[in-house]
């Protein structure tokens, strides 16, 4: 199959795929739009089945990344990097300036950034040879993306209560959180702080026993988290959490988290809505980290500045699911909607949904 024919090939603007002998490096760059400015996403470094695997993979992330800039109002376009995990690439910082090599090549057209397991001391090698790079700052608003993101998702999932249970705290409930690394930590964090029960998975016993340390979590198995009963499931792992099999098990009546591509396929969200459980979008709550690595590759922003315009995402959401509660439309359908609309500028974020 060729990557035209691809079901997530989204008339990408391009899709690069570099090759390091020296290092076994194996990576891909999709840069799915640059009208709205250069390609900017994290790049995801993990161990796939199948190559193929992590083609679909790009593309979906890519077209993602448009989505996200686009509704948090960037100067960005979308792009995502994969690199393929493997015992014949093992992370090096040779690896990660072959990896940088391969972004400075595509001359600033994508931007990139941290993603699932990437570290910062791993985007700093990359930034020896490359200017294309955000999250290497040690300053208070750069580096690590993923407090900001979690913070995001803490308001996001404050306004999706707020809607669907008319609560205006998150005392008391129980919020079952899938994946607890560096952004579903911090969410455990906050919530722990506002007084909501937590129940969490992991495939890493590690990161378990210090949620359970940390915040007194309750931990169930991986494959149970998504039909656990709680008020609010939190997936920050991995993505096609919520899909045909999954969704009729579900026992929230909220689903709000920071992980990439939660949808299986657009129908899911339909199917959530018929099921009156309230999906925020991904790329709508978790756009908190983007914006402060954004800022951080602009130089135009403090923490101050940047927890402000993180904070405009609880206000985002609210009109979705005003929007979609009025239209009877699914968030992900009128979020989409929204997007591409922001993207073929013929919207600003907010009259959209007002209309
Ligand atoms: P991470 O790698 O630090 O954490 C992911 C966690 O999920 C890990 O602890 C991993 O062991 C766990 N996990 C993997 N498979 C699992 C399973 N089947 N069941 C339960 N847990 C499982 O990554 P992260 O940076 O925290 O990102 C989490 C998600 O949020 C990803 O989908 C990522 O794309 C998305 N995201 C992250 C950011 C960010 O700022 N880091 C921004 C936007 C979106």
């Amino acid at each position: 199959m060729s990557v035209f024919e691809h079901p997530e090939f989204d008339d990408h603007e391009s899709v690069h795929f570099f090759t390091d002998e020296a290092t076994g490096l194996r990576a891909i760059i999709a840069i799915h739009s640059t009208t709205l400015g250069p390609g900017a996403g994290g790049c995801r470094r993990w161990q796939y089945a199948e190559s193929a695997d992590a083609l679909t993979d790009v593309l979906r992330l890519s077209r993602g990344m448009s989505y996200k800039n686009a509704v948090a109002g960037l100067p960005f376009g979308g792009g995502k990097a994969v690199i393929l995990a493997s015992p014949d690439a093992p992370k090096s910082g040779d690896l990660f300036r072959a990896y940088g090599r391969a972004v400075d090549s595509l001359g600033g057209r994508y931007v990139t950034a941290e993603d699932v397991g990437i570290a910062v001391e791993d985007m700093q090698h990359v930034q020896k040879v490359t200017p294309y790079v955000s999250g290497v700052s040690s300053d208070q608003h750069g580096g690590d993306p993923s407090p900001w993101t979690a913070l995001g998702v803490f308001l996001g999932i404050e306004a999706a209560v707020s809607h669907r249970l008319g609560k205006d705290s998150l005392s008391g409930l129980t919020v079952a959180v899938q994946g607890v690394g560096h952004v579903g930590f911090n969410l455990c964090r906050q919530l722990h702080e506002a007084g909501s029960k937590l129940i969490v998975a992991d495939v890493n016993q590690a990161y378990l026993d210090a949620a359970v340390d940390a915040f007194g979590a309750t931990v169930v198995a991986p494959e149970d988290i998504v039909s656990v009963d709680c008020d609010v499931l939190a997936p920050c792992a991995l993505g096609n959490v919520l899909n045909a099999q999954s969704i009729p098990t579900l026992k929230a009546a909220v689903v709000a988290g920071a992980a990439n591509n939660q949808l299986g396929v657009d129908e899911d969200g339909d199917r959530l809505l018929e099921r009156d459980i309230l999906y925020a979008p991904d790329y709508v709550i978790n756009g908190g980290g983007i914006v402060a690595v954004a800022r951080e590759y602009l130089g135009d922003a403090d923490a101050d500045a940047i927890r402000e315009e993180v904070g405009l995402i609880a206000g985002r959401l609210s009109k979705l699911f005003d929007a979609s509660a009025t239209r009877r439309l699914a968030t992900n359908r009128l979020a989409d909607e929204l997007a591409r609309s922001l993207i073929r500028g013929e919207a600003t974020t907010t009259d959209r949904l007002s209309a």
